[in-house]
């Protein structure tokens, strides 16, 4: 059983501190949408894990459902239905969840018609187990069965257990509209994929989330423009592999066939394009690029447009070649370091991240010496760090051993995460005596006098507040720095 829950937490704060796009202090928090209509005068406590894909699900969950009527409660005491959106992609996430479902069973205590459901990754991979194994759960939603939540409570409310973990070849929500929670009112997320084609070996992505998907670029932009229109001047949008995004009228990409088809078809770069144009004022994110997808012909679009950000989160995992051939990555070490210094050169300063796993089936001290070196190499900004953790039913579980010792992927985590400290310290300096174009996003973490805000690159910069207020872009001199922050005053 791997451990890497207890260890890795403190390794995510330390190094990735107010990133967004696995906001570990987000992890667990129940949204709250204000000003919602009494409706039927259910109270809806609804709590979110893993990554921002989860959020953004919430988002449409929580859209469904107080359409019927429900509120919002952060206080699952006095929740009618409790729903926890969940994560498996690791074993600790999944564990995270069971111990949560044991704060619960008072609530049924308390009142005995109150419903518990388990929604997204850990429901679709546990399926009716999840309801044998744990007593207390009624419902259990897979990520492409949102729709049929209304009629599962219905069920359950009759006394059934309810259960929708069917899989779509086109479900992506298009037509619904996200209530934004919990948000700062400034950044946004928007999903333009569902589903992973990938089947890199460790994950279990493609069996939890089922086939790619594309959205239809029309919904984006109209979720988009709703977006800014309500003040947001940041979205972010998201899919398993963004690079892969195509459009031709909707279902599998793989039902593209002609040439002429995939020549009329909108791609992620064009995609990119038209979300960059509906505002200078909007500012466009991604996550998250895959290696081998990731054309020149993207990394131009980033840099023709001032507002599409100078920052790429390029998930690299090993920086061993045997070792990703393992993984089933569909690149090399070279392949990957050509990738970086295609962004280096188009984009000179771009902020770049990564993902790593250490400890993969068979890898030697050597192999993970090539990914401190690759690290050395790339100089990432900052980056997620993991322990290998096997994965029922993921290619790695049914072909590899997990044979490298818990202590040894420890250690090599360690190491990576020291070194990684090292760089992020070493870029965060590389801005200071510069001028830096920040979305304000909000107060400071340590300081209401302070404001706080990204540049471009997703840097996080803080400054005194002055009369500038959230949502507005200003342009802040910074004179020294934290490890991770960048400090000035607005000019
Ligand atoms: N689709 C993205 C990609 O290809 O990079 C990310 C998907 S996953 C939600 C986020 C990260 O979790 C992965 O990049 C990988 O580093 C990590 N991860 C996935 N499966 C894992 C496993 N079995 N053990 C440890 N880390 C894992
Ligand atoms: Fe998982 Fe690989 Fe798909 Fe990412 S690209 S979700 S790591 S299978």
């Amino acid at each position: 059983m791997s451990l890497n829950y207890v260890n890795l937490r403190p390794y995510l704060l330390q190094t990735n501190v107010e990133n967004k796009i696995i906001d570990e202090s987000k992890q667990g928090e129940a949204l709250l949408v204000k000003n919602a209509s009494p409706g039927s005068g259910k109270k809806l406590f609804l709590e979110s894990y893993g990554c921002q894909m989860n959020f953004s699900d919430s988002e449409i969950v929580a859209s469904i459902l107080i359409d019927k009527g429900y509120t919002t409660t952060q206080n699952f005491e006095e929740a009618d239905l409790i729903l926890v959106n969940t994560c498996a992609i690791r074993e600790n996430a999944e564990l995270r969840v069971r111990n949560r479902l044991n704060d619960f069973k008072r609530v049924k205590l308390r009142n005995p018609k109150a419903l518990v459901g388990v929604l997204g990754c850990m429901a679709e991979r546990l399926k009716s187990q999840l309801l044998e194994e744990e007593k207390l759960v009624d419902i259990v939603v897979g990520p492409d069965s949102y729709r049929d939540l209304p009629n599962l409570i219905e069920e359950a409310e009759d006394g059934r257990k309810a259960i929708n973990v069917i899989l779509s070849k086109e479900e992506t929500y298009a037509d619904l509209t996200p209530v934004r929670l919990g948000s700062n009112g400034v950044t946004a997320f928007i999903s333009i994929t569902r589903g992973c084609d990938n089947m890199c070996s460790f994950c279990v992505v493609p069996f939890t989330r089922g086939r790619e998907r594309s959205r239809d670029p029309k919904s984006i932009i109209k979720e988009a423009k709703d977006a800014f229109d309500t003040g947001f001047r940041e979205v972010t949008l998201l899919g398993q592999n963004v690079d892969s995004y195509i459009w031709s009228g909707g279902g599998l990409k793989k039902d593209i066939l002609t040439p002429e088809q995939k020549a009329e078809s909108v791609n992620f770069p064009k995609l990119l394009e038209m979300v960059a144009q509906i505002n200078p004022d909007l500012r466009i994110r991604f996550s998250t690029s895959h290696p081998k997808d990731l054309t020149d012909e993207v990394i131009h679009t980033i840099a023709a447009h001032e507002n599409i950000c100078n920052y790429i989160h390029l998930p690299v995992q090993s920086g061993n070649s045997r070792i990703l051939e393992m993984m089933n990555r569909g690149y090399s070490r070279e392949w990957y370091l050509e990738r970086i210094a295609s962004i280096k050169r188009i984009i000179p300063g771009c902020g770049i991240s990564m993902d790593i796993i250490t400890g993969f089936c068979s890898e030697t001290e050597e192999e993970h010496k090539d990914t401190l070196s690759l690290m050395e190499a790339v100089q990432y900004d900052f980056g997620y760090m993991f322990m290998y953790s096997e994965r029922p039913k993921t290619l790695a579980e049914r072909k590899y051993k997990d044979d490298v010792p818990e202590n040894i992927k420890k250690r090599r985590l360690q190491e990576i995460v020291d070194l990684q400290r090292i760089h992020s310290g070493i870029r965060t300096k590389e801005g200071v005596g510069k001028t830096h174009r920040v979305l304000i996003e909000g107060f400071s973490k340590k300081s209401q006098d302070m404001l706080m805000g990204r540049n471009s690159e997703n840097s996080v910069v803080v400054f005194p507040k002055g009369n500038h207020k959230k949502g507005e872009y200003v342009n802040v001199f910074t004179d020294r720095c934290t490890s991770s922050t960048l400090i000035g005053e607005a000019v």
